[in-house]
């Protein structure tokens, strides 16, 4: 049982008082922290340190290799969407970058420089747990001031070939979302939450990326999974699972559905208080919605944790 280790992880997780107060101040984190391994597409070797930023800096990437050119992690960078995330500023890129933005939107880090010395973010062991363990590792530093909220007042839907994504307003971070693959260990798999720290390092985070066999060919023609390995990916063959340890959870590709969403959404560069539901859809609508969203400033508001508090408090008594 592969997940108790992780829920084992959680309980360190939750001794630590800042998962409450993160929802009110901004954060970053307390020291430096680094991390290798390669690229999941161009097999490169990499190495990121991660490192404190200021108030309202967010989270920016900085090409170390590139004399620290910054690219940040928002949605008017995304470069390329298809199989993974790409961010790129005046020809500059990122790639890969949903799993570490998951981690680090999901624990609420506000502020942090990713400092990168290649264009792919390290695939690790293809979840999100190392960086999680990395967060661990460096700690969390809270600001005085107070985090702003970008909350939903109005549904948004993005649709394209029976795959829709919807964002309907929500006064928490909700997630529904679905897989459906023809394959006798994943068939269709659905789930919904409150993302809130604790059930995304317990539930979401130990998800691993995941491929199919039969694909593979293709996809490396594409100039694809160079570094993809049974180390760092769940592989499927027709009827089983390859990878030696099997699945951390029998949805685990849902969970990591919900986990590269949440990577996606990480690039609105807010935490963000709405309820998002993707049906079988992939980075690209993901994207689509971020934009929408992002491009009509009609459809959300941004209110500190202390005014949405006050406003459901003023409900509640009304
Ligand atoms: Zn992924």
């Amino acid at each position: 049982m592969e997940s108790i280790r992780y829920s084992s992880v959680w309980e360190l997780l939750s001794e630590v008082p800042w998962w409450k107060s993160a929802l009110r101040f901004e954060t970053t984190i307390q020291r430096p922290v680094e991390i290798s391994g390669i690229g999941l597409h161009s097999g490169v070797a990499v190495k990121i340190r991660v490192a404190p930023a200021p108030v309202s800096t967010g989270l920016v990437f900085l090409r170390s290799d590139l004399g620290n050119f910054p690219i940040p992690a928002l949605w008017r960078h995304v470069a390329r969407v298809s199989y993974a995330t790409s961010l790129m500023r005046q020809g500059v890129l990122i790639s890969t970058t949903e799993h570490l933005l998951s981690t680090f939107y999901s624990l609420g880090i506000d502020n942090a420089y990713i400092e990168i010395d290649n264009l792919e973010v390290p695939i690790l062991d293809g979840s999100g747990q190392p960086f999680v363990e990395l967060i661990r590792e460096a700690g969390v530093r809270h600001y005085r001031r107070k985090r702003r909220y970008l909350r939903i007042r109005r549904p948004i839907s993005v649709e394209d070939r029976g795959k829709r994504i919807t964002i309907l307003p929500d006064d928490t971070f909700r997630l529904t979302c679905d897989v459906h693959f023809d394959h006798p260990l994943v068939g269709k798999q659905a789930l919904e939450m409150e993302v809130t720290p604790e059930r995304y390092a317990e539930r979401i985070a130990p998800a691993r990326t995941f491929g199919f066999e039969y694909e593979l060919d293709a996809m490396r023609n594409m100039g694809l999974i160079r570094g993809a390995s049974l180390e760092n990916a769940v592989c499927f063959d027709r009827e089983t699972v390859l990878n030696p340890g099997g699945l951390r959870f029998a949805d685990e590709c849902c969970r990591h559905k919900a986990l590269d969403l949440i990577g996606d959404l990480a690039l609105i560069g807010k935490p963000l208080l709405g309820h998002v539901i993707a049906e079988r859809a992939g980075h690209a609508m993901h994207a689509a919605l971020v934009t929408r969203i992002m491009s009509d400033p009609s459809v959300y508001e941004i209110l500190t944790f202390d005014q949405l508090a006050s406003r459901v408090a003023h409900a509640l008594v009304s």
